[in-house]
């Protein structure tokens, strides 16, 4: 038993050594990327669920990796999270959605996801600031997206970050809405512009089961807050009905495009035309 023991630890020894080793390459490998510039932003419409106009993208994370392809980034983001990566990187986004959106009709905004991480750095809303003025874009026309998680660290700190960027003239919208640490009290104690309800709910919208009641609370629940409500991952004409009938404003999904190239986005601004 004993022997068995100690090659049972061996085992598990190489194989963390494995583990470690491939987080350790994957670190180097993100560090690198971003100076060689692999990663890239795509755009996926928002749209009025009244009559479907374009109102804003979100900017969404891309990594050509040159030998594994286009990386999603539920596969790195994580890791740039727990090795800070995520700053710079994150700085990167903020800096190249401005420089996009700069391209865009004034009414046109674009939505920024912010880390945890990334959000209590303290140079973020410099980082912000220096954006919006080097692109000349008015702080009204970025979005930055965060999670409920921000809202489980100290609050003093947090609500003063928000503050600051809405005071740019920044909105925050609190994203993947309904999935974290749900608690009603952070919506009362900081007024976010926009809740997006997750695409889990919309995605059972049509099915039996509770999905369609939290959908109908939630809008409701913007309504009386004054926030608009965004619903994720829309794909059919159904979930579309749906969601007009409860009343949320803004959706967001393949129905109405998938994130695109930044080219792509112009393209489709243009057949939309000015307001
Ligand atoms: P998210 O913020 O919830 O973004 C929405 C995700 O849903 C995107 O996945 C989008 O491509 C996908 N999606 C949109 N419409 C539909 C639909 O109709 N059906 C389905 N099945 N999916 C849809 P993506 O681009 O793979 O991004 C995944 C997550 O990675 C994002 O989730 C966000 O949490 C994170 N992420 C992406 N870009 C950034 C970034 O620049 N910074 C940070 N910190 N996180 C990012
Ligand atoms: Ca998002
Ligand atoms: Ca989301
Ligand atoms: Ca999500």
């Amino acid at each position: 038993a004993k022997a068995e023991g100690r090659g049972t630890w061996r085992f598990f020894e190489t194989e963390m050594d494995a583990r470690m080793q491939a987080r350790r390459r994957l670190e180097l490998d993100l560090r690198r990327a971003l100076v060689e510039r692999e990663f890239d932003l795509f755009y996926q419409p928002l749209v009025q669920i009244g009559t479907r106009e374009i109102t804003g993208f979100e900017a969404l994370l891309r990594w050509r990796h040159p030998e594994r392809g286009m990386v999603p980034p539920n596969e790195f983001i994580p890791l740039a999270e727990e090795t800070g990566v995520i700053v710079p990187l994150g700085a990167w986004v903020i800096e190249r959605a401005c420089e996009e959106a700069a391209k865009w009709p004034e009414h046109i905004s674009v939505a920024v996801n912010v880390s945890a991480v990334q959000f209590r750095t303290p140079g973020l809303v410099d980082v912000v600031t220096a954006a919006l003025a080097r692109w000349g874009l008015a702080g009204a026309r970025l979005e930055i997206e965060i999670t409920e998680s921000i809202m489980l660290q100290d609050n003093v700190t947090t609500l003063g970050i928000l503050r600051r960027l809405q005071r740019l003239g920044v909105r925050i919208s609190m994203d993947d809405f309904g999935t974290g640490y749900s608690s009603l009290s952070y919506l009362r104690s900081f007024p976010f512009d926009k809740i997006k309800i997750d695409q889990s709910f919309i995605r059972d919208l049509t099915s039996q089961g509770g999905a369609q009641a939290i959908v109908s609370a939630i809008s409701g629940l913007g309504r009386s807050l004054g926030m608009r409500t965004t619903a994720e991952g829309v794909e059919t004409a159904e979930q579309l009905t749906q969601l007009r009938a409860e009343g949320c404003t803004e959706a967001q999904g393949y129905l109405f495009g998938r994130p695109m190239t930044g080219k792509e986005a112009l393209e489709l601004l243009s057949v939309q035309g000015p307001g």
